[in-house]
């Protein structure tokens, strides 16, 4: 072994390889033919190979501590599955080292008359855009597959969140995230439609009913663009984000749409502020009938508020911002459609027929490209009685993501557990694509042994490398206590073959003190006979407390496995 062996779980492991192959009973190991079949039952496949396992390996070590894992393999390409059952003698478990981040976001409902909350988040900050969504739909309670997320900054979209993210980058961008509500079809079903005398079929927003066969759109790709809504006088402020007079809003349409169509949408979603406000403000009660979404009643109530001979009337004004590309073919900056100017940033939205997918396609733009800005009438329009500005605040709650509590064993194996994706250095081969994939792989734990080590990965040899007996690494040692159960450490539920019982009771414990290249290894050990735990230093012994035993030097775990649950001591 030489100077190079430093590990007891390294020694460990060699050590009882090399016991078992010694008392192995197997002289002639057979050559065992391993069959690829998947789709036979578990319980098959599992049987198979550990009895395959037994045809090689038979020895007084196996039978007390070798277990089988259950692994899988999902190639993301060709959604090719292997699963294959091994041995093992040992569970090395991963450690959960993961670093909370805290951020916020802004949550904006569909629904026009839910006003937006704020949601502080703490949680992991590897965890994925898919873990945030479950952790954001768990709070507002709007389907994963209804919600996009965007980067804001000034109130123009930076991106749209996707699926590559985690929450550290979150935390870290530059702008401000806002996660909107969308139902995959436009607000209102019977929008666009002539309206019907029947209003009770009007469909609320919380009720999405015979369009749901539509749901597997993606949302982010049906044109929905940000309504901001600013007031001049307040210019200087509006830029500090917690100062906005609104939260953005989301505004969906149709390429279809006409300048007019767009207009009424816009409407429509500010129609509930602006019925708040006539109400509060003017004592104007029915100017508004928010029961009724029919375009023909929309229409009406925008004639009136917005006559086309007096713009001085209007409560606001729609801007479109031009970010305009250049032609691919002159190099140069599109002019403006709207106003044939050659440098316009933000211009004044007609009220006409004009169909808005031809200005996309003349202004050659994305739909998510689109921003529309609202500028109120500064003089006559009191910002508060719009609440465009209210929001209501929602904090994770703190016990469930405090980033202080201690991790215990079973942390870890869930931890070990979780599907991962492999690394790249570490692709695995797929032979349905020919090609290393870097696949999604899970562990489980399909069979326990009498005798259960439990391995804490505390030392990341990801960097190592060793050449004769000099060690270099850029890892580190990870010094976080790690609870575990003296006495009933129950793995019944993790265990996937029939034998279920899987109560364990600590034996011994190998504990490490120190650092990465030195350290000091010293072993806590039960007596069987008095019941009585003992510290072994070196050459010294002497007695530990049972409430000593567990401990951040803590680096391998021996267990033995109860006879039956009724057995405890
Ligand atoms: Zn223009
Ligand atoms: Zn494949």
């Amino acid at each position: 072994m030489g100077y190079g062996q430093q590990d007891s779980q390294e020694l460990l492991s060699y050590l009882l390889d090399g016991l078992h192959e010694d008392l192995n009973r197997v002289i002639d190991k057979p050559f065992v033919e391993i069959k690829e079949d998947d789709t036979r039952p578990d319980e098959v496949v599992a049987e198979e190979s550990w009895n395959n396992h037994l045809k090689r390996n038979r020895s007084r070590i196996q039978e007390l501590m070798h277990g089988q894992f259950k692994s899988r393999l999902d190639c993301p390409d060709c959604k090719k599955i292997s699963i294959t059952f091994d041995p093992f003698m040992m569970i090395s478990l991963p450690i959960p080292t993961v670093e909370y981040t805290k951020f916020f976001l802004y949550f904006v409902f569909n629904s026009h008359d839910r006003i937006p909350i704020k949601i502080t988040f703490n949680l992991p900050s590897n965890s994925s855009y898919s873990e945030i969504l479950s952790k954001l739909q768990e709070i507002v309670k709007v389907p994963k597959k209804n919600i996009v997320m965007g980067l804001l900054k000034e109130h123009k979209l930076i991106e749209y969140v996707e699926a590559k993210v985690d929450a550290l980058y979150l935390k870290e961008h530059a702008g401000i995230l806002f996660a909107y509500e969308v139902s995959p079809t436009p607000f209102d079903p019977n929008y666009g439609k002539k309206s019907t005398q029947d209003d009770s079929t009007a469909v609320t927003d919380e009720e999405p009913t015979q369009m749901e066969t539509e749901n597997d759109e993606d949302p982010s790709s049906l044109i929905q663009t940000l309504l901001r809504v600013y007031i001049q006088a307040e210019a200087k402020a509006f830029y500090d984000s917690e100062k906005t007079i609104s939260y953005t809003r989301l505004v969906k349409f149709e390429p279809s749409d006409s300048f007019k169509d767009i207009h009424l949408k816009i409407f429509e979603r500010m129609r509930h502020h602006i019925a708040k406000y006539l109400d509060k403000e003017k004592g104007i009660k029915n100017a508004i009938k928010l029961d009724d979404r029919s375009r023909t009643t929309i229409e009406k109530e925008y004639s009136t508020l917005f006559p086309e001979d007096n713009e001085s009337a209007w409560m606001y004004k729609v801007h479109l911002i031009n970010s305009s590309k250049e032609d691919p073919r002159t190099g140069k900056k599109i002019p403006c459609e709207i106003c044939q100017k050659a440098k316009c940033t933000r211009c004044l939205f007609p009220y006409e027929d004009t169909k808005f997918e031809s200005y996309l396609e003349k202004m050659k733009l994305a739909p998510k490209d689109i921003i529309f800005e609202l500028k109120l009438a500064s003089k006559s329009v009191k910002i508060d009685s719009l609440s465009l500005n209210q929001c209501t605040e929602h904090k994770s709650d703190d016990n469930e993501t405090n980033p202080n509590r201690n991790y215990n064993i079973y942390d870890c194996i869930n931890l070990f557990t979780r599907k991962e994706k492999l690394e790249k250095d570490n692709a695995w081969y797929c032979s349905k694509c020919k090609n290393h994939k870097e696949a999604l792989k899970k562990m489980e734990i399909y069979k326990v042994p009498p005798v259960l080590i439990l391995h804490l990965k505390r030392f990341k040899t990801s960097k190592t490398s060793s050449i004769g007996p000099f060690y270099w690494s850029q890892g580190k040692k990870i010094t976080a206590q790690i609870d575990f159960p003296i006495q009933g450490l129950d793995l019944s539920n993790y265990v996937l073959g029939k034998d279920k019982n899987a109560i364990y009771d600590l034996y011994a414990v190998s504990n490490h003190y120190g650092g990465l290249s030195g350290g000091h290894y010293t072993a806590y050990a039960k007596n069987p006979l008095n019941g009585n735990w003992y510290d072994f230093n070196d050459s010294r012994v002497s007695p530990v407390k049972e409430n000593e035993i567990v401990g951040a030097a803590a680096y391998v775990l021996f267990y033995r496995k109860r006879e039956s649950p009724s057995a405890e001591k």
